[in-house]
């Protein structure tokens, strides 16, 4: 499939070219112009681009691009990448740093909220940007990390602080960065002694697989135990592309969660979250975190009640395997930390009873002791 799309809007470009995630980032789309040349614009997404008020930017991979079916609208992946008309509105509830995270930073480029872990901001730059993202207000804008000066505080700030024994490097995206300059980070936060594990936060292995070169492996692998947590969105990215990416960093011993952000009209049913998962699970990557889409402004129509949410995982539970089903979170507004918010099985109680829903629905009792 990527080999049609290759020849019909980048003729002049190899199967090696295609393979190169260089070229992939410098022929990324970025305008509407860009855009226009695969996608035929609806009003709302050629309205969107009249707007001047949000600077969230644009990009797509053309691995990405051609993942899409340019012929629909409502195509998943389509939804989560092009602009449309309703981020320009500020809906009741949203904000433009929803997490509280500026309020906890105590360092440049560190978001420390709980009490062993901290975020390090890499880099902001992404390969794509997903309209929904909540960190909307400094992505790709130049404000999140001006490397070096502000690595070094970051590093700083751990090494000072004996509690932190878990970072997780994201961004942006920490594996858009060269080889060798997130060796380079790597190597310094394992030089800290209390730094127990090391997580990198990453879309690249849906949007740029080719990012995930052997000696990228290789590198990643040399500073275990670290941990791949990775943004996926719907069955669609499980591409064969990806399955070679997850495959070379599963066989190298590196593992994997995913990490998914329910979102309107893309993947809020159980029928597409259920293949999603499973096929995750079939790659080595175990499903970790749903996530009710975050109130940044102008993801209105992204945002799903909280008990689509709950059904579907309610309606997940006992009929695949069992971590094959992420636990579905809320991020608490204001910074107050990541709330797992159901559904529960337990009905109620009767006494000293405990009435329990199991995957049927149907009512059991247990004796729950004093
Ligand atoms: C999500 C998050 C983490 C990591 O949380 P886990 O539940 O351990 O995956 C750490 N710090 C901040 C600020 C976060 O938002």
């Amino acid at each position: 499939m990527s080999g049609t799309f290759r020849k019909q809007f980048f003729p002049q470009a190899t199967a090696r070219d295609w393979q190169d995630w260089q070229w992939q980032l410098s022929h990324a789309f970025r305008t509407r112009a860009q855009l226009e040349r695969v996608f035929t614009l609806t009003e709302d997404e050629r309205a969107a681009f009249a707007q001047t008020a949000k600077p969230f930017p644009l990009s797509i991979t053309p691995y990405y691009a051609s993942l899409m079916n340019p012929a629909d609208p409502h195509d998943p992946l389509r939804l989560t990448m092009v602009p449309r008309g309703q981020e320009h509105r500020l809906g009741t509830g949203e904000f433009w740093d929803p997490l509280g995270e500026d309020a906890h930073t105590p360092a440049r480029g560190i978001v420390h909220t709980y009490p062993d872990k901290v975020l390090f901001f890499a880099t902001d730059f992404c390969a794509t940007y997903c309209r929904y993202c909540t960190r909307a207000r400094v992505v790709g804008s130049g404000k999140l990390t001006a490397p070096n000066a502000t690595w070094e505080e970051g590093l700083r700030y751990i090494a000072e602080h004996p509690a932190i024994r878990d970072v997780l490097v994201t961004g942006g995206d920490p594996l858009t960065l060269a080889d060798a300059r997130l060796d380079w980070l790597l190597t310094r936060l394992r030089a800290i002694p209390h730094v127990q594990i090391l997580r990198i936060g990453t879309k690249l292995p849906a949007v740029l697989p080719q990012r995930l070169t052997p000696a990228l492996v290789r590198m990643l692998r040399r500073h275990a135990p670290l941990w791949l947590s990775l943004h996926v969105t719907h069955p669609n990215e499980l591409a064969p592309a990806m399955q070679r990416a997850c495959n070379r960093a599963a066989d190298a011993g590196l593992p994997m969660v995913s990490q998914t952000v329910l979102l309107k009209g893309v993947n809020d049913d159980t029928a597409t979250l259920k293949r999603l998962f499973e096929g995750l699970v079939a790659l080595r990557v175990m499903p970790y975190y749903l996530h009710q889409c975050d109130p940044i402004v102008g993801s209105a129509h992204f945002r799903t009640p909280v008990a689509t949410g709950q059904q579907i995982i309610r309606e997940l539970h006992g009929r695949t395997t069992g971590f094959a089903i992420p636990t579905l979170m809320l991020d608490a507004p204001g910074g107050g930390g990541k709330v797992p918010i159901g559904p529960s099985f337990i009905e109620g109680r009767d006494g000293a009873e405990l009435l329990l829903r199991n995957y049927e629905g149907r009512i059991y009792r247990y004796h729950d002791p004093a």
